[in-house]
Parts: C-alpha cells; structure tokens; sequence
C-alpha cells in the first residue's frame, strides 16, 4: 500500500525533525510512503529544514507557499498534490501522535473511507472545555452537517474522500465541516489529548471566535432564517402592544409617559436589526471572496514537479 502523509507546517523550525522522526518510526513496515511538508509561508527557517530533509531522504516532498496563506489551504494544496492511496493529514507540532498509523491504516483496509482520530481534552482549560461543548452543541443545531468535539483534521482519506474534499471548490473552506460533509464510511478512533512538543499554538482567542463564526455561517442560511424569525417576533409583540395601547386611548385618553416602552423597544428592535444586518454581511461577505475565484494558495516552490510547472505557469 502507498501512503501519503500531509503536514502543514507554520513557523515550526523547532519541532520539524522530531516530527519527521516520529512519523518514519511509525509508518508500518509494509507501507510504500511519501511525507509531503507544506510551507505555509514560515517566517522562520522551516523551509531550509524541510529542504535539508527532502535533500536527505527521498520520501520527502515539500511546497513552499509564497506567503501564510492558513492551515485550511494547506490542507487543500497537500490533498491536491499527494500521490498515496491513502492520506494521513497530520499537523507538524506532535499533537497528533503518529502511533496511530497503524491502527488507522488497519481500519482502511477493513473498507473505511475516512478514519478520524478523536482526542479526549484531559489537560484543557476547564473553561475552554466549556465552550468548546457549548460550541458544538450550538453548531449542530444551526448547520445541518455534524460536527463533533474532540475531532479536527487528524484523519485518514482514502482516495475517494480525497476526490470528493477536492471538489469542492469554495474559497471559504472550513474543513472540519467539509470533512463531515462528503460523508462515507467512517470509523472514530480515540486518543489522548497530546501538549505541543515545542513551538507556540497560532490561534489567538480572535482567530479561534471568528473560525466559530465561519464554521456557522459556511455551511446553509439557517442563521438568515433565524433573523426572519426574530423580525416576525418583534412585528407580532409590537402589533399586540399596539392594539393595547390604542385600546387604552380610547378607553382613559392620552397619558404622557412611556418612557420606559420606548427606549427598551428602540434598543431591542435597533439589537435585532443590527444583528440582521451583521449575520446578512457576512454571508454577502462570503459571496463577494467566492465571486472573485481567487487562487487559495501560490506555491513559490516545491521538489514535485507537477507544483513546480503549474507555478511557472501561473508565472507566464
Ligand atoms: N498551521 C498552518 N498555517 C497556519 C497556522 C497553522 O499550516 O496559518 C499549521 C501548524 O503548523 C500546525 C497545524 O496547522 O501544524 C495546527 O496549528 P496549531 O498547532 O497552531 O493549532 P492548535 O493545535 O493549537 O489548534
Ligand atoms: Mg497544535
């Protein structure tokens, strides 16, 4: 069996070789295999050292992005360019323990399409936990894919599920739903929520809410749906507030006041308008990325061939 491996990698200069040791120990012995490095526009000196490696031993692939372009188009280069029947998309920081090579490829063989490793959070901050539980269980009430906590993109494609993430074609990727979009046979296996071996984690509190607000918004309009509904809510309370209001004038005449009415109904209605538009702009948002057909990554360099001539095409 031939085995492709996909790490991207960002600024990891400092846990690259281990990383690479650990994944030869455990890539089983009767696997033909090729490890393919993505470069994500590193700032430090990933790059030389995945050259060195690749110089070093021939099973080592590398693109070199032209900049950060993100781990979601990382993913999507890697899976465009890997040759193995199978991929095991791993990331470069070890908190994907490759020990579970074995037992992923032994599910594969047993017909499974995607094999996804599910970390426990034993070692996470309680209220990250939290959240992160609050999170999925929000999620999968608004989107109609299922997503789990303790999933990310640890996981063995076959070739089918390869062919069916690179079709699609959105610029807005949020792969975590992508992945549980395209569907086939899954198996689940479990593992222990693994420290950073050295480097620093890339996702500040920001990046992390605005990749749960992608994660919403990028997979149907029920969030549209819910700003219709909350505009059908004010009109009916208004309506009935209206009718009695009206009723009091007619039966007591006008009383001045209501100044608390006013100024609560202006701030709710305002919130609600303000969160319609907010959730409207970001799909327009979207639209507007998808429209213009971007490129989701430009490689500045890589040891395969078919990466090389695509960007001295992209060149000319
Ligand atoms: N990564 C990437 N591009 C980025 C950010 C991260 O390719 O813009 C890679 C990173 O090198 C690592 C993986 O994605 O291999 C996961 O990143 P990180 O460990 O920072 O995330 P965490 O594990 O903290 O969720
Ligand atoms: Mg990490």
């Amino acid at each position: 069996m031939h085995l492709s491996v996909l790490i991207p990698c960002y600024n990891e200069e400092k846990v690259l070789k281990t990383t690479y040791q650990e994944i030869i120990k455990n890539i089983p012995k009767h696997c033909t295999y090729e490890l393919l490095f993505i470069d994500d526009g590193s700032k430090d000196k990933t790059a030389e050292i995945l050259k060195t490696l690749a110089h070093e031993d021939c099973h080592v692939k590398y693109i070199i992005f032209s900049r950060n372009f993100g781990k979601e188009s990382s993913m999507l280069a890697g899976l465009s360019y890997v040759t193995g029947e199978a991929v095991i998309i791993m990331d470069a920081d070890l908190q994907h323990p490759p020990q579970l090579f074995e037992q992923m490829i032994t599910y594969y063989k047993q017909g499974y399409d995607q094999v996804i490793a599910r970390r426990t959070r034993t070692g996470d901050k309680a209220h990250k936990t939290f959240l992160a539980r609050q999170y999925y269980k929000v999620v999968n009430k608004l989107t109609d894919v299922k997503m789990q906590d303790g999933v990310g993109d640890f996981r063995l494609l076959s070739r089918k599920a390869i062919q069916a993430i690179l079709a699609l074609p959105e610029y807005n990727r949020f792969s975590k739903g992508l992945f549980s979009w395209i569907g086939f046979k899954q198996k689940i296996v479990d593992y222990e929520n693994q420290e950073r071996v050295a480097g620093e984690t890339k996702w500040s509190l920001k990046k992390l809410l605005n990749y749960g607000i992608q994660g919403i918004l990028s997979f149907n309009d029920k969030p549209l749906r819910i700003c219709f509904q909350l505009g059908l809510m004010c009109i009916s309370v208004s309506f009935i507030y209206i009718l009695w209001t009206f009723f009091e004038i007619l039966l007591h005449g006008v009383s001045v006041g209501g100044y608390f009415t006013t100024i609560s109904s202006i701030l709710v209605i305002g919130g609600i308008q303000l969160l319609s538009i907010g959730v409207l702009g970001e799909y327009i948002g979207k639209i507007y990325y998808e429209v213009k057909k971007r490129p989701h990554f430009l490689i500045d360099e890589s040891n395969i061939d078919k990466a090389q001539d695509k960007n001295n095409e992209e060149e000319k």
